[in-house]
């Protein structure tokens, strides 16, 4: 098992399979923003796949394919396929923006797919027009519905609600997540890159009360997948709540992640600049025990905690980059 400086256990790799979107979020990736990775850096299948393989070795086992929009790299579900394949995979998951989702559902949970988180910020059109720039509502509508289709159960939906923007509209998700049998996360905005910085998410901390009074929720024990929200369910269990509190209650104490980035980077901590770069060795060739050794090494740079409040401006990497 994997395990850093501060007796953390990493078991847990997010992949971002690449760092371009059809979306530009206010939050993320900036419009007109041409700074994208070159193909001829981007890890193919195979280089992913070892390194996953190596992970897997080393203990690691849950994945998370991500993105940018990971379902923008072309053949996704035939990566999908080969990852579940792998000994010690036992968890391999996906988050989408769910813009193609209504064409891949069915494919990706062929290929092993199992769990599911798909992104969308509110139910008014017009609102997602303005937060991610495109009038994509109706498709992810039609990605969700698809994924039920396809088999995925207990899809996730995170919402990052910014105030005076969408957080009005938390309620009326909460609704359409009981009524589709959807579990609503809602996740603080954080300061990543100049649009990170600007975006004013909600406390929601601060928010908890309110929501668990006028929905009558309990706090929860679920862990769901092992990340880090916390949870909370309706009497009756059919509606669970996930809140993910980077800013207002941070979690680092207990993190067990890292991240791969398209370009072979694994960066540590998303708030840090901590990283290692795997492809100059993958494409020296290096042997599969060298790989081990280096990615031993890079746990060993893991920062103790990310500095969002204390230095905000500190992160230049919008998440898209590192892979959200
Ligand atoms: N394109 C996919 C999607 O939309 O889910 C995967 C990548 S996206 C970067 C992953 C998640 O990061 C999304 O739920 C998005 O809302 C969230 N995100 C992006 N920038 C963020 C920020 N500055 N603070 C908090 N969440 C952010």
């Amino acid at each position: 098992m994997l395990s850093d400086r501060f007796g953390r256990t990493i078991d847990y790799l997010r992949v971002s399979v690449t760092d371009r979107c059809d979306l530009r979020c206010s939050y993320c990736i900036p419009k007109g923003f041409k700074g994208f990775e070159e193909p001829e850096n981007w890890l193919s299948f195979d280089e992913m796949t070892r390194v996953i393989a190596a992970f897997a070795r080393l203990g690691t086992r849950r994945f998370r394919l991500t993105g940018g929009e990971p379902l923008l790299r072309r053949g996704l579900p035939a990566l999908a396929a080969r990852l579940s394949a792998l000994p010690g995979v036992d968890d391999l998951s996906l988050t989408t923006n769910g813009t193609q989702l209504q064409h891949q559902a069915q494919a990706l949970h062929d290929a092993g797919v199992r769990r599911l988180n798909v992104s969308l910020d509110s139910l008014r059109a017009e609102c997602v027009q303005s937060i991610c720039g495109s009038d994509s509502l109706d498709k992810v509508l039609d990605g969700l519905a698809a994924a039920r289709h396809a088999g995925f159960s207990a899809i996730k939906i995170n919402m990052v609600p910014l105030l005076g923007v969408n957080d009005g509209d938390i309620e009326a998700m909460i609704a359409y997540c009981i009524e589709h049998g959807f579990i609503l996360r809602l996740i603080e905005a954080m300061p990543m890159g100049s649009t990170g910085q600007h975006a004013q998410g909600l406390d929601l901390t601060r928010k908890l009360d309110e929501l668990t009074r006028r929905f009558g929720l309990h706090a929860s024990c679920k862990t769901l997948g092992g990340g880090p929200a916390r949870y909370w369910e309706s009497r009756d269990g059919s509606f669970t709540l996930g809140l993910i509190t980077p800013m207002s209650q941070h979690f680092c104490a207990s993190c067990n992640r890292v991240r791969l980035s398209v370009d072979g980077t694994l960066y540590m901590c998303l708030g840090q600049e901590e990283r290692f770069e795997l492809r100059p060795l993958l494409r020296a060739g290096c042997s599969d025990a060298r790989l081990e050794a280096a990615i031993r090494d890079a746990i060993e740079l893991k920062p103790e905690k990310h500095d969002f409040i204390t230095q905000p401006s500190r992160v230049v990497r919008f998440m898209s980059m590192t892979g959200g």
